[in-house]
């Protein structure tokens, strides 16, 4: 997982060339919606800058007005997809077309971290646009706060500054009568990282089913590795020889995808 880089843009521009690409009469009632969603930008960069985000309120729509609002995003436009693809390209090389959130599957989807359902005025703001799969796009849903004490619950990767302290941990077992391998994660606030924002975390994985997904996808790969070890007598219950294996494998990925990417995470 690491930080977005976030568009050098003004995003009430890209507002209005995608309002623009509309027909009449959507394009004239989204006209006399721009001075209300151009104080809401605001008042979202205001919130993001002091890292105040939970505290947004939603504004009340006409059901015409939201539909107006969704249609930037739900009907395709030349401008939403270059605005999309400008999101997409401007990231590190080696984290493009990834999914952002889980660090597996391809990004084709963009996740409305404020749910574009209950702030359909963000739902064309490119801060407020995360590349994802469509699986963690689904899990996330509406969530990004808990109801309960009003905090997020969700990692924001253009916002919080991700630590460089380890939090995710693997734990290798191996079977001796089924003669497999297998692997657990977790979580583990060892380094003390800040104790609202491990909360964040806790929460982001446990939403995502992030840990689940990093052990199927590992159990597969054991099995790869092991099955082109079988019949070496050393290899088997050996789990030095698969840690270093495996840290070979995944040697360089820590600078590019941070401490905490799932497959760096083992250690010797
Ligand atoms: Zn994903």
């Amino acid at each position: 997982m690491k930080n977005l880089s976030p568009l050098p843009i003004k995003c009430i521009d890209e507002f209005e060339k995608i309002r623009l690409a509309k027909e009449s009469p959507t394009k004239g009632r989204l006209l006399i919606l721009k001075p209300s969603v151009q104080q809401r930008y605001d008042e979202y960069d205001k919130k993001f800058k002091s890292n105040q985000l939970e505290s947004i309120s939603e504004n009340t729509y006409s059901s015409e007005s939201k539909a107006d609002l969704l249609h930037c995003y739900k009907v395709s436009t030349k401008p939403l997809e270059q605005l999309i693809t400008l999101i997409r390209e401007n990231q590190e090389d080696h984290i493009k077309r990834v999914c952002q959130y889980c660090g597996i599957n391809s990004d084709d989807t963009m996740d409305h971290y404020l749910p574009k359902e209950r702030y359909p005025e963000f739902c064309v703001k490119s801060l407020n646009l995360i590349p994802c799969c469509p699986r963690c796009n689904q899990l996330k849903g509406e969530y990004w706060k808990d109801k309960n004490d009003n905090k997020r619950g969700i990692i924001n990767l253009y916002l919080d500054s991700l630590p460089t302290e380890q939090y995710l941990f693997l734990d290798l077992h191996y079977n001796p009568i089924l003669r497999v391998f297998g692997v657990s994660f977790y979580l583990d606030n060892t380094s003390n990282i800040d104790a609202d924002f491990f909360s964040i975390i806790e929460r982001h994985y446990t939403k995502l089913h992030l840990l689940k997904k990093y052990e199927d996808r590992f159990n597969h790969v054991y099995q790869k590795i092991y099955s082109s070890f079988t019949g070496s007598k050393i290899f088997q219950g050996n789990s030095k020889i698969i840690k270093q294996f495996l840290l070979d494998e995944t040697n360089g990925l820590k600078r590019d995808f941070g401490v905490n990417y799932y497959k760096t995470v083992i250690t010797d």
